[in-house]
């Protein structure tokens, strides 16, 4: 049996650029018709959601998810959970880039892939990364030219970690070559290749990537930095990186204890990021949802650990503009069409005809979440 169309009336379309009031038409998990008024004709088979000028939103897109589940530091108890998709869904977030990252032993890309297919059912849009923070780079098929030519779900690498204990120490020559056949193998299979970079709290942040740069015939644009809100010296660094044609990631969940030791909020980083003058293009945000958050004192000892959430993208989205008094329209794409541009993913980020039918009403004075539409279809919202 198909699927009714959907036409949502009355929306105030942020596309994510403000688009004043429009209609949209939703058919096959596409939008097929966005105007002022749609007419769907007769007998056609339609649901009808008014949105009673609430904005209409594109889904949001989380640059880092773990989605089997991540982390272990402190042992094999301590290892999280897999993201549940509808618990993605009801936060709006329905395109997410999956990743392993410090455990790379007791996790598995072929879990990874498996998570990612699973969250599909719920309407979550969930791509993989190849790699984790090792070098050298662990892969599905032997290489990472392979696994990007060879595997649909795999779009790029990470998260290779630099400038972190956890991290494999890697020289600038290693992070050229893994990037370098990521731009390669996504050249071959029509991919962005992109890849994504944990920066740790060493005192040589981003080091490394300008000597990779410096040296190296690989674009900034193929490298993906994040956690550059880790604190204050390293934000300062990302609008250096974005000087030199790079893209930055910011990472939305925290904890007090993070906090503490000099985190700085993502909301207030990327109303910093923005004020200075950083292309709202070259800035995504990501949860690193089901991560472990460990928190180490200076002589590397765990004292504790809690577990990132996938919610703290939309509530980072809400205070950056109700608590930092940023434009909805000026923060919007460092949660939409910038990540999706990022990672190479065409009909994802924009609420625009022919682009896939993902996409959030909200309150417009308190911007929750009233209803999602992901893979086309009503899902259970927040
Ligand atoms: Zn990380």
């Amino acid at each position: 049996m198909s699927e009714p169309m959907l036409l949502i009336r009355n929306a105030e379309l942020f596309a994510p650029a403000r688009s004043g009031n429009r209609d949209l038409l939703i058919a096959g998990g596409r939008i097929v018709a966005i105007a002022p008024w749609i007419d769907p004709g007769e007998g056609v088979p339609v649901r009808v959601i008014d949105a009673g000028g609430r904005f209409a939103i594109p889904g949001l897109v989380d640059s880092l998810v773990h989605v089997s589940g991540g982390g272990g530091e402190g042992g094999f108890a301590r290892r999280t959970p897999a993201l549940d998709p509808r618990r993605a869904v009801a936060a709006g977030v329905t395109t997410v880039i999956g990743a392993l990252g410090t455990d790379d032993v007791t996790r598995s890309h072929a879990d990874l892939i498996a998570c990612c297919r699973a969250a599909a059912v719920a309407g979550v849009s969930a791509y993989a990364l190849t790699g984790s923070y090792r070098v050298p780079v662990r892969t599905l098929t032997g290489s990472v030219r392979d696994d990007l030519v060879l595997v649909p779900d795999v779009i790029g690498v990470g998260e290779i970690a630099i400038a972190d204990h956890r991290g494999s120490q890697p020289s600038a020559e290693e992070l050229a070559r893994i990037a370098a056949d990521a731009r390669v193998g996504g050249l071959l299979a029509g991919k962005a290749g992109t890849v994504l970079v944990h920066v740790g709290d060493g005192a040589d942040g981003l080091a490394l990537l300008h000597l990779a740069s410096d040296r190296h015939q690989v674009p900034t644009t193929q490298w993906h930095p994040t956690h550059l809100n880790r604190h204050a010296g390293l934000l300062d660094q990302a609008a250096a990186w974005v000087a030199r044609g790079g893209s930055v990631d910011l990472t939305t969940s925290t904890s007090p204890a993070l906090l503490a030791a000099g985190e700085v909020a993502a909301d207030r980083a990327l109303a910093q990021l923005l004020s200075a003058g950083v292309p709202v293009s070259r800035i995504s945000l990501s949860s690193d949802g089901q991560a472990s958050l460990p928190h180490f004192d200076a002589a590397g000892r765990l004292l504790g650990l809690e577990v990132a959430d996938i919610a703290s993208l939309h509530a980072t989205l809400r205070s950056v503009v109700r608590a930092q008094g940023v434009p909805l329209e000026l923060a919007l794409p460092a949660f939409t069409s910038s990540p999706a541009a990022i990672w190479g993913l065409a009909r994802k980020g924009r609420l625009v005809e022919g682009a896939d039918a993902d996409l959030l009403l909200l309150d417009p004075s308190t911007l929750a979440i009233e209803t999602v539409i992901a893979g086309g279809r009503l899902r259970e919202a927040g």
